[in-house]
């Protein structure tokens, strides 16, 4: 390989990938591209971060120019990817192109933005963070727009932190996605603190209220939006690439281009796209096989998400979207227990949450 292998991308997934190749292969040279400062941090911190008294400097675990010795590669950072031409094997950047022997995009996603008129923020990164973190300076009361997994992880953090916290969702429970009613049930209970609010669609911020649909309004300094996030698939698709809601990669990691692979929040793999830390962990092993002409199939094995709402301990391990079944709950108080059954019984998914997280290795072996 003249040309070295190009990641762009500076979060978990193009630095993990970046690790994984030069496990495998002390030599080959590899440059990390990244539009933003590439300081390695890790992001899932970012929802509780009060809670374990960070500040956004101290959320950086390493700086760019260290992840680029402690690995030996190359790393850019501050440097946006414009185009990718396939044919010649090169990416452009406002410094013009540059070749690659083989490119991988981690590109990332970005948050959803709902026609909600006036300020809002919403965290997807260390930037963001930064951003949020000056709003709330002064600030008393913080409406969250959003009661999915991040919402109800920083309506933890910033309840325990002492904030007054409402949060407002379309749906009719917390983490209404991932979790049947009753472990929504349970917590809301946990988290009672915060003030819900189902089945409320948000139209506007404006002078301290946040405004409902249905004419309604409740007082809010600062409106913080968790809606859910879009890969990160322009640069892809202008280079012909396939995409779905995420750039599509087969079990070899593999865009529709060969030697063009994608990873990360910004990956679509039959069908799902997976904006969590396992899948990056797993799938980055396979794609430096790969990229290092070592085959080796993509293979997923359960992997439970922890939410970070210490108030109502919870572990969801979904099942695959698309698949027959129910859930059947069990629990009170002290915890609760729900497996999603398939037919004959076979357990497609669960979700634990207080006590019963304990059984949250047992479950995922059994599922394996
Ligand atoms: C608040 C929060 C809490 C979370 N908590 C958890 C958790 O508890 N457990 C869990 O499993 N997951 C969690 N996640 C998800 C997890 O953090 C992400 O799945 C993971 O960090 C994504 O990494 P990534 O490298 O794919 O994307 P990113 O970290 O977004 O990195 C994308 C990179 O691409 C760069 N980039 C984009 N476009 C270009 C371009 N054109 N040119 C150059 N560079 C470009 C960006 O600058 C960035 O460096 C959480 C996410 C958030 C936001």
């Amino acid at each position: 390989m003249d040309e070295p292998i190009v990641i762009v991308g500076g979060g978990l997934a193009g630095y993990q990938s970046a690790k994984e190749i030069r496990r495998l292969d002390g030599q080959v040279p590899i440059c990390l591209i990244s539009s933003d400062g590439a300081d390695f941090y890790s992001k899932p911190m970012l929802s509780n971060a009060f809670a374990s008294g960070k500040t956004p400097d101290s959320l950086i675990l390493k700086r760019a120019s260290e992840m680029a010795s402690e690995i030996g590669i190359e790393v850019i950072h501050e440097r946006k990817v414009d185009a990718i031409h396939p044919e010649s094997r090169e990416i452009s950047t406002g410094e013009g192109r540059m070749g690659y022997s083989k490119l991988v995009l981690a590109l990332g996603a970005d948050p959803i933005r709902l026609p909600v008129e006036g300020e809002m923020y919403s965290v997807n990164d260390l930037l963001d963070y930064r951003k949020f973190r000056q709003a709330l300076a002064g600030k008393r009361r913080i409406a969250i727009l959003g009661a999915g997994l991040i919402g109800c992880e920083f309506a933890n953090d910033l309840l325990s932190a002492g904030f007054e916290v409402d949060v407002f969702d379309i749906a009719s429970q917390p983490l209404g996605r991932l979790v049947p009613p009753e472990c929504g049930e349970w917590i809301m209970k946990r988290m009672k603190g915060v003030g819900w609010h189902f089945n409320a669609s948000v139209t506007r911020f404006e002078e301290g209220r946040v405004h409902l649909a249905d004419g309604s309004s409740h007082a809010a300094d600062v409106l913080l939006s968790a809606v859910g996030l879009v890969p990160r698939t322009k640069l892809a698709l202008d280079a012909g690439l396939a995409c779905g809601r995420g750039i599509r990669v087969n079990e070899f990691l593999q865009t529709s281009v060969g030697d063009i692979h994608a990873i990360g929040d910004c990956m679509e793999f039959e069908g799902m796209v997976l904006p969590f830390v396992m899948p990056i962990m797993h799938a980055s092993k396979a794609l430096a096989s790969n990229i290092l002409g070592k085959e080796m199939k993509l293979a997923f094995p359960p992997m439970p998400v922890v939410v970070k709402t210490p108030l109502a301990p919870t572990v969801v391990c979904p099942p695959k979207p698309g698949l027959d079944g129910a859930w059947h709950t069990e629990g009170g108080e002290e915890g609760m227990k729900s497996l999603f059954l398939g037919e004959e019984g076979k357990m497609l998914g669960f979700c634990l949450c207080g006590k019963a997280v304990s059984e949250k290795n047992a479950l995922a072996r059994t599922l394996g």
